[in-house]
């Protein structure tokens, strides 16, 4: 029996909630205060997302909060870029010189910004802003992290994993994760896990390293690098070889029945043949007529020929489907050597997919009705579940591999029923997505807002931003012939390209919370050559300006020219947005905010008043009154209250309407902000039973969804077994069709947009001699750190200060490499000099360390001679931005050829023992950089002991 232990005793005097902000997964938080000052910060056991768990990270938010590295006032830059020389201005001189700087840009050419923003929270208002300046250089990090788990879901099902949707933890019998590191997603998938141990449902991780969750994992697959996909068809191989796939939920739910066009050479091989209304086609068993697809009472064929009324031939989309698996290429005796994965581990992972998903189906007693009004009285469900994240994403085929992985979920018929995958409100959204990314030529004009998205979805070459000379029109290059269906933007690109004029220079770099002079982008020297580069005619900076809003003298902040800096997350308002990345749960939408719950101490203003201040100095629509005068004067607040996106949907969902008692749509409340801090600072609507499974076809649901503004129509979402977005793109790279890629692009665009998905093997090692570079180096995430903010929290330090490269026991020793010692890794464009720890649950060709825990000397007021930065290294040295030149000199970006994903995963090296007198230090060791901070901090930082009558306390070095 377990003794009634009180956990949650208060320890100051006051209690405030909050969201925490620590990582991305947004738990709910109990801020205990002692005099004004943060004591102790508990998990809410209230809140949906994390019902009272707290990580070491968010529990350690204390001393982001009080971080040394912390800016203090805004600063412009004196001294040359990089050498960390500011003085200090006022706010008011500094707003005044943003809004100079960015006014003369955006009378002139709104283009000529590009404004970048890393892992914030609060896309929606930035993304706005953006629109309304006009220019179409916007994104956050998605290209960098993730955007081919999001595109390839979107694009395939309408949702994607994580912010997206979960496993049904309830329910599931098996689970498979690939490629995710621990932080993301944390405490949800923590809860998640520990359920599925509590009723002995299988766990299996493909992952290449066997740390975190694949370390409690049942059973670890140490597949290769890059090589999931190839794992993943010989499943789908083995799965129609023993025809274990659910056809009744891919005549239901799929385009599998959809004729595909036959006509080798002619301009609609490939598409889908419609009828004269558009409608896709099927042939009906029954009638045995050609019908549209669409309609609910037909008895579709899922394999044969058909003749057309034209005479043209056409075969149900799920035939090739099935053609393409079914090839040797994807049998596990195949694909073992280049996975890793054994043959006969493959076979039995498929029959266990199998019998989990057949022989163990999950019945609930819930009737609901689909979107034909047919009505069901039970919910059936597949109980196989999956989760992937960036160890898929961040390779150039990480696109077709999430989709591989979103089709065996399909063919298992596990997307949203009981036991399977379940979306999280707004999604499921239509597939293909409908919205379409804004900047073509003609859509951006001086003091002109841009007329809709930056980015968006292109269904057609129609939708790329390119002009007539093929020339891209945003400075990442994402939506041009480069990276066509770049989603969420191409970050990766934007200092490099800027620098060379590529594909023209721009005037202002506005970047918020993203540290692109170190973590957050590839090939760091050359990345800090391009920040400080200059035109040798003018002598001026080839950018010529950049202003950067961050909370802590991060690596990047000596590189621009005017800072605005930020508060923590405790001290400012913030909105979780719907309208954004929401908090939802697989039961029912949710949002939440953040409320200041300590007042900043220095001279810093949040970012988002900043930004909704600029807009009303700019004169940007959204953001003044028609008189001129700033429309939100109570600044964000005011802003998250007030603001409609569309009539009554503003960016709270929760107690909305004139009398708060309304949800999604309603007038602005101007008591919302109350009655969220009543309610623990979140919202949470829970779905009807009837409404929480097959959310893609479920009629009570999808109407649902539209009274909430997340969907325009009831429509029912059709998943993509075949693709026919990307059809259209092959097509014309065959030269069909008034929009045609350049003659250099034909052949990447011709081989990679495969309307149905395959596997082929990561660009690098293919472009390099592999014995020159045998080993595949990948980083993962510690579960107590996330991005580069965690390292430089003293608590947290304590765990991690010096990252080592990880390896194979076994295969050090062939090399002569033992613990501890010294070596050389190097990349075709450089090398790193780092720590060794060898391991056993690695995989043997496989090299991995801790991203981000490598610092620059001076930045992060840590100490000259920190571990981070004297022996802590950074993997992101090593990879190149650009694919080495190929003929015709053209050289691509080092990304995923359909959505421009950096592949930093894709990154081969070798590895060598350093010499005696090498050992000791990393390298490369930068020029330490200056901190116009205090420098006057202790040695050692404590935290705490003012609390204890003693005042005893142990502290960390800084
Ligand atoms: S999982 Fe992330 S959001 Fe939740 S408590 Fe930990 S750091 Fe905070």
């Amino acid at each position: 029996m377990q003794p009634n232990v009180e956990t949650s005793v208060p320890v100051g005097d006051e209690v405030k909630t909050t969201t925490c902000y620590m990582c991305a997964c947004r738990c709910g938080i109990k801020v205990h205060l002692k005099d004004g000052t943060v004591r102790y910060i508990e998990g809410n056991r209230n809140h949906p997302v994390n019902r009272g768990v707290i990580c070491g990270k968010g529990a350690a938010g204390i001393m982001q909060h009080y971080s040394p590295a912390r800016l203090s006032a805004p600063l412009l830059r004196v001294g040359s870029r990089g050498s960390g020389e500011f003085k200090e201005i006022t706010w008011e001189e500094a707003l005044k010189t943003a809004a100079q700087w960015l006014e003369e840009v955006r009378n002139r050419d709104p283009k000529k910004l590009a404004f970048f923003t890393g892992r914030d929270q609060s896309q929606s208002l930035t993304g706005l802003w953006a629109i309304q300046y006009g220019t179409p250089n916007y994104a956050a990090h998605g290209g960098f992290c993730s955007v081919n788990m999001a595109a390839a879901g979107l694009y395939t099902f309408g949702g994607s994993f994580w912010e997206f949707g979960d496993p049904d933890w309830e329910h599931t019998r098996y689970f498979m994760m690939f490629g995710v590191a621990e932080d993301h997603a944390s405490n949800p998938i923590k809860i998640g896990i520990g359920k599925l141990k509590n009723r002995g449902a299988k766990f299996v991780s493909v992952n290449p390293v066997r740390t975190g969750y694949t370390a409690i994992a049942d059973e670890w697959v140490g597949i290769k690098p890059g090589t999931d996909g190839l794992f993943v068809g010989a499943l789908i191989h083995e799965l129609i070889k023993a025809r274990k796939i659910d056809i009744d939920y891919q005549v239901r739910y799929t385009n599998a029945a959809w004729l595909v066009i036959q006509n080798e050479g002619g301009d609609d091989d490939g598409l889908f043949a419609r009828d004269k209304q558009g409608n896709p086609l099927a042939y009906d068993q029954i009638s045995k007529k050609l019908k549209n697809a669409e309609l609910p009472d037909i008895t579709p064929a899922l394999n044969g020929e058909f003749e057309l009324a034209d005479g043209r031939k056409a075969v149900p989309a799920l035939q090739l489907l099935v053609e393409r698996f079914l090839d040797e290429r994807y049998s596990p005796d195949s694909v073992s050597d280049e996975t890793g994965v054994a043959a006969d581990d493959i076979r039995r992972i498929a029959a266990e997919l199998a019998h989990a998903a057949f022989e163990e189906e999950v019945v609930l007693d819930i009737p609901w009705t689909d979107w034909a009004g047919r009505k069901h009285d039970k919910m059936i469900g597949r109980p196989v579940s999956m989760h992937a994240m960036r160890g898929i994403s961040a390779h150039s085929n990480g696109f077709h591999t999430c989709r591989l992985i979103h089709i065996l979920q399909i063919l298992l018929g596990s997307i949203d029923c009981p036991g399977g995958f379940r979306y999280k409100s707004p999604y499921p959204k239509q597939t293909p997505p409908w919205l379409k990314p804004y900047g073509k030529p003609g859509q951006v004009a001086p003091r002109e807002p841009l007329g809709g998205p930056h980015l968006g979805f292109p269904t057609g070459p129609e939708d790329l931003l390119v002009d007539e000379d093929h020339q891209p029109q945003r400075i990442d290059k994402a939506f041009s012939w480069d990276a066509p269906l770049a989603a969420h933007g191409m970050m990766h690109m934007v200092i490099s390209n800027a620098a060379k004029g590529d594909p023209y220079p721009i005037d202002v770099l506005f970047m918020y919370m993203a540290n692109m002079g170190w973590n957050s982008s590839m090939n760091v020297p050359d990345t800090l050559e391009h920040l400080t580069a200059k035109d040798p005619k003018t002598g001026e900076y080839k950018i010529p300006k950049i202003i950067y809003s961050d909370a802590y003298y991060s690596e990047t902040v000596p590189y621009a020219d005017l800072i605005l800096p930020d508060t923590t997350y405790l001290e400012r308002w913030d909105c979780i947005s719907l309208l954004d990345r929401p908090i939802s749960e697989a039961d029912g939408p949710a949002d939440s905010i953040r409320q200041p719950v300590v007042e900043p101490d220095r001279n810093v203003r949040p970012f988002q008043e900043v930004l909704i201040d600029l807009g009303a100095r700019l004169n940007l629509p959204a953001f003044v009154n028609e008189n001129g005068s700033p429309k939100y004067p109570g600044g964000y607040p005011d802003y998250m209250i007030n603001h409609e996106r569309k009539p009554g949907m503003g960016p709270l969902a929760g107690w909305r309407g004139e009398d708060g008692k309304s949800i999604g749509k309603g007038k602005p409340n101007p008591r919302q902000l109350e009655k969220y801090i009543e309610n623990d600072c979140f919202w949470f609507h829970e779905l009807e039973p009837h409404q929480k499974y097959f959310k893609h076809a479920n009629k009570g649901y999808l109407d649902f969804a539209v009274s909430m503004g997340f969907r325009l129509s009831p429509t029912r979402v059709v998943f993509q077994l075949y693709l026919e977005t990307l059809q259209k793109f092959r097509l014309a790279a065959e030269g069909h069709g008034t929009t045609v890629p350049p003659a250099h692009h034909r052949e990447r665009i011709k081989t990679f947009f495969d309307p149905l998905p395959f596997w082929y093997p990561p660009f690098e090692g293919t472009m390099l001699d592999e014995s020159e570079f045998p080993l595949y180096a990948i980083t993962q995430r510690p579960m107590h750190m996330y991005h580069s903010w965690g390292s430089q929290n003293a608590w947290l330090r304590q765990i991690t200060a010096q990252n080592r490269l990880y390896m194979s026991r076994t295969r050090a020793e062939t090399l002569g490499i033992k613990d501890d010692d010294w070596i050389w890794i190097s990349s075709h464009i450089g090398r790193v000099k780092a720590q060794v720890r060898t391991m056993e649950g690695v995989n043997p060709d496989t090299v991995w360390t801790w991203n981000a825990i490598g610092k620059r000397r001076g930045a992060w007021m840590l100490d000259s001679d920190a571990p981070e930065a004297t022996q802590g290294f950074l993997l992101n040295h090593l990879i190149a931005e650009l694919l080495p030149q190929r003929g015709g000199g053209y050289r691509y970006s080092n990304s995923d050829p359909v959505t421009g994903q950096a592949a930093w995963y894709d990154l081969r090296v070798r590895i060598k023992k350093a010499s005696g007198e090498e050992a000791g230090e990393t390298y490369p060791m930068f020029e330490p950089i200056h901190s116009p901070l205090d420098s006057d901090l202790p040695d050692v930082l404590r935290f705490g002991a003012q609390f204890k009558d003693d005042h005893s306390g142990t502290g960390m070095r800084r």
